[in-house]
């Protein structure tokens, strides 16, 4: 059997600092990750995570700008993110599988995912995850929502619960069983809450990190990658002092997270998430480059976690 590797690419990396994010700068960047994952589909079974923090926040900018429909709440805009990405990688991946030389297995599979929080999480009194674009500080200030100063700039922050479990972890294990590489838990997933057996979706945002480590986790995966738009994690992230971390063993990543090294909403979830699939058994963890996914793999680029 071939080990499962999941590959979280960030929702940042799909749309390059500086760009728009027009849906063809969307699938031109897709194809540096996508090209990169085709390859190593030879070696590993796969599953591919994202995130959808610019898209989602496009989504609700476009809807409140038009006061005739009615509002969607976040938990279904997240459901339409999922749809969204997960078409342009799905294509992507198809057509990149069919440039490879030789005979493919070319099934692939988008799956709709809830993820069960808890409704007390504290992640909804105090939002963090940023979404949408960056803002400006003239803009931020007339503004009826919750900002924050992130390291791209002021963006729209939401609530973002911790993920529990990966509903549809059983349908993902045997669709990965039967030979697909599946496309799951976009944007963190679709959050929902339990109500007696039924589930009810609630407005947040699950950070994609700690739902792709959950969802590895609960799959049995042998390697983690997420892959972003830096080339790993820092020590001091940009000032003259910075220092790219090769390796991080377990307890020097929970103390640099104690001691504010890895802030919330962006670098602060890889570490956790990499960290978290380590000790609950996980092989290898490493934070990437989108550029870097096959040299991270290979044991040559990123941030390695260490046990
Ligand atoms: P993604 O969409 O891939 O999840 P995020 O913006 O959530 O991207 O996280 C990646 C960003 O984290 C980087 O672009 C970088 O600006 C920021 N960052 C914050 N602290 C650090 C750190 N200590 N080391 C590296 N990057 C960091
Ligand atoms: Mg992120």
């Amino acid at each position: 059997m071939r080990p499962i590797l999941l590959v979280a690419l960030g929702g940042n990396a799909l749309i390059r600092k500086g760009q728009t994010g027009t849906v063809g700068e969307q699938f031109e960047n897709l194809r540096v990750p996508v090209a990169q994952i085709a390859r190593l589909s030879k070696k590993f079974r796969l599953i591919i995570t994202h995130g959808n923090g610019p898209q989602v926040g496009h989504l609700l900018l476009q809807q409140e700008c038009c006061a005739e429909v009615p509002r969607l709440p976040l938990e279904i805009l997240v459901a339409q993110t999922q749809g969204q990405i997960g078409y342009m990688i799905e294509s992507t991946l198809d057509n990149e599988l069919t440039s490879l030389e030789g005979e493919h297995q070319k099934m692939i599979v988008t799956v709709l995912t809830y993820v069960l929080v808890d409704e007390d999480d504290p992640g909804f009194v105090t939002p963090t995850k940023p979404i949408g674009p960056v803002l400006s500080e003239d803009c931020a200030a007339g503004l009826s929502y919750p900002t924050l100063t992130t390291p791209r700039g002021r963006r729209r922050v939401v609530a973002s619960p911790r993920p529990v479990t990966i509903i549809e972890k059983r349908e993902i294990a045997r669709l990965i069983s039967m030979g697909f590489i599946v496309i799951a838990c976009g944007g963190g997933g679709i959050p929902v809450i339990r109500h007696g057996r039924a589930f009810q979706g609630v407005d947040a945002v699950i950070d994609k990190d700690l739902a792709s480590a959950k969802l590895a986790e609960e799959v049995g995966a042998d390697l983690l990658i997420i892959a972003t738009d830096v080339e790993g994690a820092a020590l001091s992230y940009d000032t003259a002092e910075e220092k790219f971390l090769r390796r991080l063993s377990i307890d020097e990543g929970e103390s640099y997270l104690r001691q504010g090294f890895f802030p919330p909403g962006s670098m602060g979830p890889k570490i956790e998430a990499a960290l978290q699939f380590i000790k609950s058994g996980g092989s290898r963890a490493v934070i990437c480059s989108i550029d870097s996914i096959e040299k991270a793999v290979a044991g040559n680029a990123g941030t390695e976690i260490e046990r």
